[in-house]
């Protein structure tokens, strides 16, 4: 869930998972990517494409029936979605309207918890669940405002949901990736800049790939990390244990 085009993280995931040799279904928000994403999943062998918009219950609820129709059952879900008003992703955090933080909650945070009440009831031999976060739910990160109160709740829900589905073998865990330019985001101000200081700055010394972040999802999503559960990855080329500007980082 959350594929828009080639530049999406949940592209390298889906890539990563169908080189394993999984069998995907991929949802998409609205008729408009319908375009983009019907040919991205054919190119995977599939021909399993739903539109499902995580605001709406009954679109939730039309997607997972179908998935029980065609399917029976489900291994495992991946959730790369997140949406702010772009206008709130720039200047100060304190200036958050109420309408905007709602929806950011609604679409951002409790979309994934959604997803799980129906995912666990296709997932009868167990499964695995992954979300998409960012450091700026744990560190104060220009212009990500409403977004990071919003990671920072994403990821206290993994954890809650990763206790309430464990005793069902459902394994629950989140990727806090680096920053990659995507279409939702170039929403976010100065995106460039911070990702440059990301390359300058992060241990690897670069930043990471859709491709990269898929690897790991890989890891969490497959009986590699049979016993990983609850947990944020970071998987940001190191950029998280940093605590200031590298000595030979150029001025930008
Ligand atoms: P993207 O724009 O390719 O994907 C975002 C997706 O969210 C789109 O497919 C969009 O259709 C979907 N979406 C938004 N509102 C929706 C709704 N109401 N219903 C259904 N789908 C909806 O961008 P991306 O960067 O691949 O984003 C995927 C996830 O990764 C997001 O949670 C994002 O916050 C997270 N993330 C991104 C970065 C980065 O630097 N790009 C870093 C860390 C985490």
């Amino acid at each position: 869930m959350g594929l828009a085009n080639d530049k999406s993280i949940a592209w390298g995931v889906a890539q990563a998972c169908a080189e394993a040799g999984a069998e995907l279904a991929f949802s998409y928000q609205g008729e408009q990517l319908l375009k983009r994403v019907g040919p991205l999943a054919e190119s995977l062998g599939s021909d399993f494409v739903v539109p499902c918009d995580v605001g709406d219950p009954a679109s939730l609820d039309a997607l997972f029936d179908r998935i029980k129709e065609v399917w029976g059952g489900l291994d495992f879900v991946v959730h790369a979605i997140g949406f702010s008003d772009k206008s709130e992703l720039r200047g100060r955090y304190v200036d958050t309207s109420p309408e905007n933080f709602r929806m950011s909650m609604d679409i951002s945070v409790y979309s994934f918890t959604a997803v799980m009440q129906r995912a666990e009831k296709l997932m009868n031999e167990g499964g695995a669940a992954l979300t998409l976060t960012y450091y700026g739910a744990e560190k104060v990160m220009p212009h990500y405002n409403v977004m990071g109160v919003a990671k920072a709740a994403l990821e206290a829900s993994v954890r809650y949901l990763a206790e309430d589905l464990g005793k069902d073998g459902i394994r629950v865990n989140a990727i806090s990736a680096g920053t990659i330019k995507t279409l939702a985001a170039s929403g976010i101000g100065d995106f460039r800049y911070i990702m440059k200081w990301n390359e300058y700055n992060s241990p690897l010394r670069r930043n990471v790939t859709q491709e990269e972040v898929g690897k790991s999802a890989l890891y969490l999503l497959s009986d590699l990390g049979s016993a990983v559960t609850g947990e944020v990855l970071h998987v940001d080329a190191g950029y998280h244990v940093v605590g200031m500007k590298a000595v030979d980082a150029p001025d930008i």
